[in-house]
């Protein structure tokens, strides 16, 4: 049964992110709409933790967005505007808010992995946006990650020395975040184990983002001004041929991709790096201890895999 009496004050602290957002033009009316029920279930589903991550990520984004300088001679047009629409708010917060939820549904055994989930997810969304944000500025040549060959600046798939140290900082910066959270009940798991698996996820989240940019991805010149676009209507109003990639697949799209594989990866690889994680509602101290006792009790060591329910704990006075 999941367990949503933080909803309301998941709405509340979720309407102050959004307001102070809305004030600050990082959102569009649509986007606030849409940032509400995402930052609202990640709340009332995953705890403050989770919240604090989702924080992080529109808080940091949103003041490089606002603080980016373009090259003089850029000849692109990826800028949207620095508000983020509702599109974009739920191609960066649809798996964020499914794997919270999931967080609530899945058994424990599953259940256990929705943490790293969650950070991969934000971290990969962070680092796409650094990179983005932060190799915006860049002076140095532009590289395709595919080919190597010099594109101008904006390109999708085009990758800056600046851009990677960027993605490289986003990623780590809330990996360290979510190991920061693993001491509260809200965050389970180890430090060192969510530090790798998050950091892992975010650059290899990222990275996907790059290359079906590159690749996949819908990439149009406009005929007229000759600038490279994202979208089939350049902004001088003219329209635009497709030179690359299919129609279908947006920058949206790619996002929810980048985003997918940053949960994937996390998971896998804190699963792959093995051990006993706790699972929600549970904290790592409250963890061992237990598990210490019953490592006295047994004189044998936990493999990890073993059914919890039986385990009697100093906390479970709530009997289910
Ligand atoms: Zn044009």
């Amino acid at each position: 049964m999941p367990r949503l009496q933080r909803l309301p004050s998941g709405f509340v602290a979720a309407t102050g992110v959004v307001v102070v957002g809305r004030r600050r033009r990082s959102l569009s009316r649509g986007g606030a709409i849409a940032a509400l029920p995402v930052g609202a279930a990640v709340v009332a589903a995953g705890g403050w933790w989770w919240g604090a991550l989702l924080v992080a990520f529109f808080t940091s984004s949103s003041w490089l967005s606002r603080h980016r300088h373009y090259d003089a001679g850029a000849q692109t047009q990826q800028r949207r505007g620095s508000e983020r629409d509702w599109v974009q708010v739920l191609a960066n917060g649809a798996v964020a808010t499914a794997v919270a939820m999931a967080s609530q549904v899945l058994p424990s055994p599953v259940r256990r992995y929705c943490y790293p989930a969650f950070g991969g997810v934000i971290a990969a969304v962070t680092a796409d946006t650094w990179a983005t944000e932060i190799g915006a500025g860049s002076r140095l040549p532009r590289r395709m990650i595919t080919t190597g060959h010099l594109v101008p600046a904006g390109t999708s798939g085009g990758v800056t020395t600046r851009g990677t140290v960027g993605d490289i900082a986003g990623a780590t910066a809330i990996a360290v975040l979510a190991a920061t959270g693993s001491r509260c009940r809200w965050a389970p798991g180890r430090p060192s184990r969510l530090l790798l698996s998050i950091t892992v996820a975010g650059v290899t989240g990222s990275l996907g983002d790059s290359l079906l940019g590159a690749t996949l991805q819908a990439s149009y010149t406009c005929s007229d001004c000759g600038s490279m676009t994202d979208h089939a209507v350049c902004q001088c109003g003219q329209n635009a041929s497709l030179t690359r990639g299919y129609p279908a697949i947006t920058n949206d799209i790619v996002n929810l991709a980048a985003s997918s594989t940053g949960a994937f990866v996390a998971a896998s690889l804190s699963r792959a790096l093995g051990g006993y994680d706790p699972v929600q509602g549970e904290s790592l101290r409250s963890y061992q201890r237990c598990s210490l006792r019953r490592l006295r009790k047994t004189g044998d060591a936990d493999d990890g895999l073993a059914d919890r329910s039986g385990r009697s704990s100093p906390s479970a006075g709530t009997g289910g």
